[in-house]
C-alpha cells in the first residue's frame, strides 16, 4: 500500500492520515518527519540536509530525494507507506517513481481529499483561539458555549493573524498554484483518486476506506 496523500491547509489531510495509520498500520511520512529523523540520525544526507536549512536555504532535491530513499528503505515501510508534503513538484515526483522502480515497487495511489478553495476560506477564517489556554474552537464547526468567550475560562477569543481572510486566501493561493501540476500529473497517470472532502470526518473516512480495502 504504498499511498500518497494531497489535499490543500484545512482539508482535513492530517485527520484521514491518522485514521489510515491506525486502520492499516502504514508509516505516515511526512517531509518534516523525515528530515528531522535523518538529522537525528546523523546520516551523511541528514546532515548535508541541516548545512542548508541553518543557513535558510532550500534543501536541494537531490539530497531530499536521498532522504526518501533512507526513509522507504526502512523495515516499517515494507507493508507500505503514506508520503504526505512529498513530492512537491513535478520533478520530484518523477525522481520518486524512479526511486521506487529502483526498489522493486510502485505508488498504489494518490489520494487527494478535494475541498473547494472556498470552503477552505469559510473553514479556515473561522477558527478561533483562546490566549489564555490555547484552547481552538471554530465559530461554525467547533463553537463555544458563549460567544467569543472560552469554556475553560471565560478569556475573550482571538482570531490568529495567520487565519485572517486576507493571509488564508493569499496562502490558498500559493498552495494552489503548487499542487495542481501534481494534480495533473498524477491524474494523467492514473493514480489520482479524489474523494470529497465537503463531508464530516468519518464520512470522508469511510470513502477513503473504501479505496484501500481495494488495495489490502
Ligand atoms: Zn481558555
Amino acid at each position: 500500500m504504498n499511498l500518497i496523500l494531497m489535499g490543500l491547509p484545512g482539508a482535513g489531510k492530517g485527520t484521514q492520515a491518522e485514521k489510515i495509520v491506525e486502520k492499516y498500520q502504514i508509516p505516515h511520512i511526512s517531509t518534516g518527519d523525515m528530515f528531522r529523523l535523518a538529522i537525528k540520525e546523523g546520516t551523511d544526507l541528514g546532515k548535508k540536509a541541516k548545512s542548508f536549512m541553518d543557513q535558510g536555504e532550500l534543501v536541494p532535491d537531490e539530497v531530499t530525494i536521498g532522504i526518501v530513499r533512507e526513509r522507504l528503505s526502512k523495515p516499517d515501510c515494507d507493508k507500505g507507506f503514506l508520503l504526505d508534503g512529498f513530492p512537491r513538484t513535478i520533478a520530484q515526483a518523477e525522481a520518486l517513481e524512479n526511486l521506487l522502480s529502483d526498489m522493486g515497487r510502485s505508488l498504489q495511489s494518490v489520494l487527494h481529499v478535494d475541498v473547494p478553495t472556498e470552503k477552505l476560506v469559510d473553514r479556515l477564517t473561522g477558527r478561533r483561539i483562546c490566549p489564555t489556554c490555547g484552547a481552538t474552537y471554530h465559530v461554525d464547526y467547533n463553537p463555544p458555549k458563549v460567544d467569543g468567550k472560552c469554556d475553560h475560562d471565560g478569556a475573550t477569543l482571538i482570531q490568529r493573524e495567520d487565519d485572517r481572510p486576507e493571509t488564508v486566501t493569499k496562502r490558498l493561493e500559493v498552495n494552489v498554484e503548487q499542487a495542481q501540476p501534481l494534480i495533473d500529473f498524477y491524474h494523467d497517470k492514473g493514480y489520482l483518486v479524489s474523494v470529497n472532502g465537503e463531508q464530516d470526518i468519518d464520512a470522508v473516512f469511510e470513502d477513503v476506506d473504501q479505496i484501500l480495502q481495494t488495495y489490502a
